[in-house]
């Protein structure tokens, strides 16, 4: 008999277990575990974001434009002035989130009898697009050192036949940037099958000098898209705010799965003032590159009971170190010291944000107290 407490519902099985995904939001002095932006607005931008809110407030009683032309302009406008790339508006597509942008990607792309393909370990979400519109989930390894094999990531897609490939670069949580040869290559591969190939840039703008964007391949691979987001580098997670490039006819097909509206106008509005702040906000992330570039040295230059500390190569703004034989008690250490960094990645490693000089200081600190106490 059911109770109360245990409701009978006709939940899909494959969601029984499942619980919601989601890093624990507590409340600690030293906040490093979800790869956000430490610096808040500006009191200028934040005064830009109320003025285009209040405008937008005086018509809010109609539905917002659904395709915001006006805001795919002022996205495509920063990708040009970003990586150089130029796109017209209509290869731009944007949505709640870049996880919102990737779920539409699945939508259109995915479904029953489909595969969608990435490389482990990578971004938790993935195999949740997949699971949530019905298409069978693969992933391949990456290397060692957290590459992709460019052969081997061909002959999988050859062997798989997805539908859909998902590749995150930089990648989460490891940082690794994906070279050209490799994009080309699974591509290519993608185009035999076909399958339209997701470059995830969450984090395209800490790359370091050198790393492409794959955005300069989208005139070549009509097949290609290239998402990013308005969380990491604009500082901005709170908005929402998630976008990609690709060729019109793939946008095109975006429309049909999105729902009415699903971008409001307080959103749109918010975002197209913080894009106005473009400059301000790069300037910014300039400072968090050479954080995270320091951090990464000092981290090699430690050593646990384990050996020296290994610490994989970063173009985020996040970085992966390791390994220990207890993860665990270094993330309590930590969080028992007042920072809370992330427990993710493969057997041993952990995952840091870059913060501001002084959250990376509090965090070198605490590390160095928790690998002495465990000496
Ligand atoms: N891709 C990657 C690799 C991420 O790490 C994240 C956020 N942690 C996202 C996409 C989603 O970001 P958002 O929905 O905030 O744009």
């Amino acid at each position: 008999m059911s109770t109360p407490d245990a409701p009978v519902l006709p939940l899909r099985p494959e969601l029984a277990d499942e619980v919601p995904y989601g890093a624990p939001q507590l409340e600690v002095p030293v906040l490093l575990n979800v790869n956000e932006n430490p610096y808040p607005p500006s009191e200028q931008v934040v005064a830009s974001i109320a003025a285009g809110v209040a405008d937008a407030a005086r018509s809010l009683n109609r539905y917002p434009d659904r395709d915001f032309p006006a805001l795919r302009q002022d996205l495509a406008d920063y990708l040009a002035v970003e990586s150089g790339v130029r796109v017209a508006p209509e290869q731009i597509w944007a949505a709640n989130g870049s996880n919102e942008v990737m779920l539409h990607l699945l939508q259109a792309f995915g479904g029953p009898g489909r595969t969608a393909l990435s490389f482990a370990p990578t971004y938790s979400m993935y195999p949740e697009y997949a699971r949530d519109t019905h298409t069978r989930w693969v992933t391949g390894r990456r290397a060692e050192d957290f590459t992709i094999d460019p052969d081997a990531a061909a002959a999988l897609v050859e062997a798989e036949q997805p539908s859909v490939i998902l590749l995150a670069s930089p990648n989460n949580p490891t940082g690794t940037a994906l070279p050209r040869e490799t994009l080309e290559a699974v591509l290519d591969a993608a185009a035999r099958v076909p399958a339209v190939v997701v470059v995830d840039e969450a984090y395209a703008e800490f790359r370091r000098a050198g790393t492409p964007s794959a955005l300069e391949l989208l005139e070549a691979y009509p097949h290609l898209a290239v998402t990013r987001t308005m969380s990491k580098a604009f500082a901005a997670a709170g908005l929402r705010l998630g976008y990609l490039a690709a060729s019109t006819a793939l946008v095109d097909a975006l429309r049909v799965v999105r729902l009415p509206y699903h971008l409001s106008a307080v959103t749109q509005a918010t975002a197209r003032a913080a894009l106005a702040h473009r400059d301000a906000l790069l300037a910014q992330v300039a400072d968090l590159r050479a954080e995270r570039d320091a951090l990464v040295a000092w981290l090699r230059r430690q050593r646990s009971a384990a050996g020296p500390v290994q610490v994989a190569e970063s173009d985020a703004n996040f970085v992966l170190f390791g390994t220990f034989a207890d993860r665990h008690a270094v993330w309590q250490g930590l969080l028992d010291r007042g920072v809370l960094i992330r427990e993710t990645g493969p057997d041993g490693w952990l995952r840091v944000s870059v913060g501001t000089r002084s959250e990376t200081q509090a965090f070198q600190d605490a590390l160095t107290d928790v690998i002495a106490e465990q000496e």
